[in-house]
């Protein structure tokens, strides 16, 4: 796989069991090479889901951290959360007063949100044509570092925007401390799904 800048050549960060963390050589850009016969998961599965549940509480304050962080540039309006998950992130933007909704490509996901949580989620990859335009607010929270093609999405994210809207981005951060003293062993690695390894430099 190459690099989304286009480049090919790389240099070897370290293995974690069959995988290899790669820098790219051109933009620095570390990723993730994936043994061709390993399949990448793509989207939630249940294992993920239940997380979700048994720590509601805990995810409720994480989100939060981010409406209030928000809410520091706008007040209210349309807020979509793109790779929405269980809903939760959605259902305290609502809380907070902001017009939210999600969209969530994993159907357990979407079923789970409705079930658990009653947040009705919109069941569909992101696309332009999949949201009411134009939007005040996205977040793509732990969401770039999954695609194959970060820079296409947040292209997209541009048209169906407002002319003073706001993208909100959450990414694992490769270049913290945590990350770099435990190296293969971090645990935000994830490696049969990201594709990227973003810090706060290369982002
Ligand atoms: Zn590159």
């Amino acid at each position: 796989m190459r690099c989304y800048c286009g480049a090919k050549d790389h240099k070897l960060l370290f293995c974690a069991s069959s995988y290899q963390i790669v820098q790219c050589l051109a933009c620095d850009q570390v990723r993730t090479i994936t043994p061709s016969k390993i399949e990448r998961k793509q989207i939630y599965n249940k294992e993920d889901i239940s997380v979700y549940i048994e720590k509601e509480v805990m995810f409720r304050l994480l989100f939060k951290r981010i409406v209030d962080f928000i809410k520091q540039y706008k007040k209210d309006g349309t807020f979509v959360d793109i790779g929405a998950g269980v809903g939760l992130l959605v259902d305290e933007a609502r809380r907070a007063g902001f017009d939210a909704s999600g969209i969530e490509p994993s159907l357990s996901a979407v079923r789970a949100a409705r079930k658990f949580f009653h947040i009705q989620l919109l069941h569909t990859k992101f696309t332009e044509k999949s949201m009411k335009k134009p939007v005040d607010i996205v977040v793509l929270n732990h969401v770039l570092e999954h695609l194959p093609n970060p820079h296409a999405v947040i292209r997209t994210i541009a048209n169906v925007l407002e002319k003073d809207g706001l993208l909100v981005i959450g990414v694992p951060n490769f270049g913290s401390i945590m990350s770099l003293l435990k190296k293969s062993r971090w645990q935000s690695l994830v490696l049969d799904q990201h594709r990227w390894h973003f810090t706060q430099k290369n982002t």
